[in-house]
């Protein structure tokens, strides 16, 4: 007899600590507004903007963050 089981995975955590959350859910849209601009961190086109409304790319924003922090923790204070 085979039994079958149904997986839920309902683990579907939010990504906060390695990943940026540009959903638009806190408020900011990231939407450049359909017009590629040059992405301020890596130059080429960019539909998005980072929280300050600069073109920006989301991983390049994700990068950016990540190595941040990464500094951030390597400096003593
Ligand atoms: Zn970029």
């Amino acid at each position: 007899m085979a039994r079958r089981r149904t997986r839920t995975s309902a683990s579907k955590a939010r990504s906060t600590g390695n990943g940026l959350d540009w959903s638009g859910d806190d408020g900011i849209s990231h939407w450049g507004g359909g017009q590629r601009r040059p992405c301020r961190i890596c130059g080429n086109p960019a539909f998005l903007v980072d929280d300050n409304g600069r073109p920006c790319h989301k991983v390049c924003a994700e990068t950016e963050a990540r190595t941040a922090a990464a500094v951030a923790a390597s400096i003593p204070a």
